[in-house]
This record gives C-alpha cells, structure tokens and sequence, in this order.
C-alpha cells in the first residue's frame, strides 16, 4: 500500500521527540503473526459460536468444552512469534522514559519481542484464575494434561480472559488513566483495532485533549479514522520499522 513519505517522517519526527507515548494495539498487529483473529471475515467468531465458549454460562454449563477451545487456541498461539511490528515498539520502549502498551490482544506477543509495560486490557491466555481461592496465576504449559486444570485448593481454573458479559478490569482501568494524567503522551499510536470497544474510543478521545498527536495504523478505515491526525493505511508490521529506528 502507498502511504505518503511526509506522513512517515512526520511520525519518526514525532515519535523521536516524544517523551511520552501511548500504544494501543489490537488483533491486527497479532493477525500478522500468524495469530486468528475474532471479529474479522473468516475469524474465529465465525466458525464458533461465542456464546458456547466466552461467557461465564457456558464455562459454568461446561468447563471442559470451552477449556478445550482454549487449549486448542494455546498451542496454535506458541508457534507464533512476535513480527517485526512487535519489535519495533519494544526498541521505542527501551529508549522512552514514559510508554505504555495497552493491548486487547490475549497473546503475550508484545512481551515475547521484550516490551515490559503492557496492560492486557482482556487478559492473558497464558493466565488462569482460580473459581475458588480467585488466585491469578501464569499457566504455560501447552497442551493442557488434564481439561479442566485444577488448582492446588482444589477448585477449577479458569482462563484469566474477558468473556462477553464480564466488565474490564477497574484496576488496569486505574492505570491506564493514571498513565495519561501523570505523563501526557505526545503521541498516541492506535495499531490494528476496529477500536471497537467505547472504552478504546474514549481513551483515544483522551489522549486528544492533550494535544497528542493521534496516529493510527491500519489498512482499512475504522470509527477512530476521523478523529486520527494521520492515519497510515497498512500493516503495522511494514509500518513499524519505518518509524522507528
Ligand atoms: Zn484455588
């Protein structure tokens, strides 16, 4: 895709002098590893029925059944590796005093390539959660003996993911907002989301206020397109790399 030379070095320019930068990424940038995504044409919403394996219903009706759907997406998602999308904002965050990633993305992809500040605003598969004792634990082990897991109380694990008709974290909320009062971001970079979530909207919304400069970096338009400053229309694994060195 052609995307014009004096937005990139608009952005590289921008991005260099920034103190302070915000990501928000979505099930784009991980799509160009490899990883399925949900709501796209031909994703995972498509061919199963979410309502059988990402409600807190179905997990109480049948743990095994939905355990089974997280499994699978498991051992898919380890032969995944981070892009060069991926790499580029950790190196951003390596020379940035303030950067926070906030990711829908369940994968631990961003990690993989070395970012350190990353909120899962939907969780990690590659957490469980207690239904008894409620302890938050890291669960790699792939694939997954025993479907459902156990915890060492006794109770059944669950995957420490949002399904449909949970509510977000307050706590990474907190910190997200915190992040943007504390130290405003010069740039904002929204990467590979429809931004479909209000919440996503608001904070790009919030980030305008204080006169950041609202990039997005996606190949098709999206509701945040018109409140962006510059919208570069493709993949953030080529884009990435051209801003930032
Ligand atoms: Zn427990």
């Amino acid at each position: 895709m052609n995307v014009p030379s004096e937005d990139l070095e608009r952005v590289k320019q921008a991005l260099e002098e920034a103190t302070s930068v915000f990501v928000i990424t979505g099930a784009g940038i991980s799509a160009e590893s490899g990883v399925p995504t949900f709501r796209t044409a031909g994703g995972i919403w498509q061919q199963v029925d979410p309502m059988k394996v990402a409600t807190p219903e179905a997990f109480a009706a049948n743990p095994k059944k939905v355990w089974e759907f997280y499994n699978d997406r498991r051992v898919r998602l380890k032969q995944c590796a981070p892009n060069p999308g991926h790499e580029a904002l950790a190196r951003l965050e390596r020379r940035k005093e303030n950067m926070l990633i906030l990711t829908q993305n369940v994968d631990s992809l961003h990690e993989d390539a070395g970012s350190e500040r990353v909120i899962h605003i939907h969780g990690s598969i590659w957490e469980v959660r207690c239904m008894g004792c409620r302890k938050v634990t890291i669960h790699r082990e792939t694939p997954i003996p025993e479907l459902p897991p156990h915890c060492a109380c006794g109770a059944i694990l669950r995957p420490n993911v949002v399904w449909f008709g949970e509510t977000i974290s307050p706590i990474q909320c907190t910190l997200v907002e915190r992040f943007l009062e504390q130290h405003p971001p010069q740039v904002t970079l929204v990467i590979g989301t429809e931004a479909s979530f209000g919440y996503i909207i608001s904070w790009a919304e919030e980030t305008k206020r204080s006169d950041s400069l609202l990039v997005e970096i996606n190949p098709g338009v999206t509701d945040l397109s018109g409140m962006a400053d510059i919208c570069l229309r493709s993949s953030s694994g080529e884009i990435l790399p051209k801003i930032i060195s």
